[in-house]
């Protein structure tokens, strides 16, 4: 059996959705890319500032509150300084901590599926990767890579020519960091 990757690849931070005090109603909020860092003497708190995309106004997501200086790795500190983007990444792209932040709604960003095609008189072991654990659906993937229509993606499942291990509803089931599908053609 064949084996192919696919990897989803993000090209752009998440936006989220909260109410802004400003405009008076929920809007939607870019990640500015920054960390706000304030060190007293004997708490840290760091923050990765939001704004408005309609008024511009800051919003804060809190990273840590309160905590002592020394609990915190000196090169992660440096990393909240200086706006490090893979430090960016790591709290941005994550949609737990942006809903324990008391978000509406994490946005999913736009996406690209890098991998192989192929067909579907095929057999084939498709394990499909994703950096960050945003829940799109499997279907839309698979159907947006092998240029499916919904009824033939439906056709697939209803004739067992498509399963995940271990096996979930193909129908509505979301991508979390990874997933195996198989296609086997009889
Ligand atoms: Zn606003």
């Amino acid at each position: 059996m064949k084996k192919i990757t696919w990897e989803v690849q993000y090209h752009s931070l998440s936006a989220v959705f909260k109410h802004c005090k400003k405009c008076g109603k929920k809007s939607q909020f870019f990640c500015s890319e920054k960390f706000r860092v304030n060190a007293q003497r004997r708490a840290l708190d760091v923050w990765l500032i939001y704004n408005c995309s309609d008024c511009n106004t800051t919003w804060n997501a809190r990273v840590y509150s309160h905590i002592s200086p020394q609990s915190i790795n000196p090169v992660q500190l440096e990393g909240f300084h200086t706006n490090n983007q893979a430090l960016v990444e790591e709290y941005a792209m994550d949609s737990d901590f942006l809903y324990r932040n008391g978000v509406d709604e994490v946005e999913i960003p736009p996406y690209s599926i890098l991998g192989d095609d192929f067909l579907l008189s095929e057999n084939v072991e498709l394990e499909i990767k994703s950096q960050y654990p945003f829940p799109v659906k499997v279907s839309s993937l698979v159907k947006q890579k092998l240029h499916l229509s919904h009824a033939e993606y439906l056709h697939l499942i209803e004739n067992k020519n498509i399963k995940s291990i271990p096996e979930q509803d193909l129908r509505k089931c979301k991508l979390k960091n990874n997933m195996i599908l198989v296609f086997q053609s009889e």
